[in-house]
């Protein structure tokens, strides 16, 4: 198991959109191993492939890194069925945008479908922190970042920020 380097906001990779995983095969196995040390030792709640260089579906979660009994899951080729209702919510982070959070507006409940790593077809209907994580994860997959979604106001102000940080290095 290796701990991946996380890409971060402007890295152009972030914006790519993932491929179908086709067969999860052993280098598929190692890979989500790869992004669950990674996600845990960052720590995070999430991790999409697309985050640590990695073009392919899949994404990593557990919305409770902290507790002493993990509950890791993992999702392949995950697709938002249907989505319903609007929450904004507050203080958004994203392991691949630094020290910067933001309200986000998503949907309240989604039907999310895809598969295990042991090519199980999964159906998750969910609501509420996880139906969040889950949206922010998919974005990712999309090459989409949580401040694509807020104001060009509030973006404008990160970006100017990450733009300063990056002249002083
Ligand atoms: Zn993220």
């Amino acid at each position: 198991m290796a701990i991946l380097t996380i890409l971060t906001y402007p890295d152009k990779f972030l914006s790519q959109s993932a491929k179908p995983v086709e067969n999860i095969d052993g280098t598929i196995q190692d890979m989500i191993e790869d992004m669950s040390s990674t996600m845990y030792e960052a720590p995070g709640v999430g991790l999409a492939a697309i985050q640590v260089g990695f073009d392919q579906s899949i994404i990593v979660y557990d919305i409770s890194p902290r507790d002493e009994k993990r509950s890791l899951h993992v999702l392949i080729n995950p697709k938002i069925i249907s989505s319903e209702g609007t929450t904004i919510y507050e203080n958004e982070g994203c392991l691949s945008v630094p020290d910067f959070r933001a309200d986000v507006k998503r949907s309240t409940s989604v039907l999310i479908e895809g598969f295990d790593r042991k090519e199980k077809p999964l159906r998750i209907e969910t609501h509420g922190h996880l139906a969040v994580v889950l949206q922010h994860e998919i974005d990712h997959l999309n090459g989409i970042l949580f401040i694509d979604r807020i104001s060009s106001l509030k973006r404008g102000l990160y970006k100017r920020r990450i733009k300063k940080i990056l002249r002083q290095k």
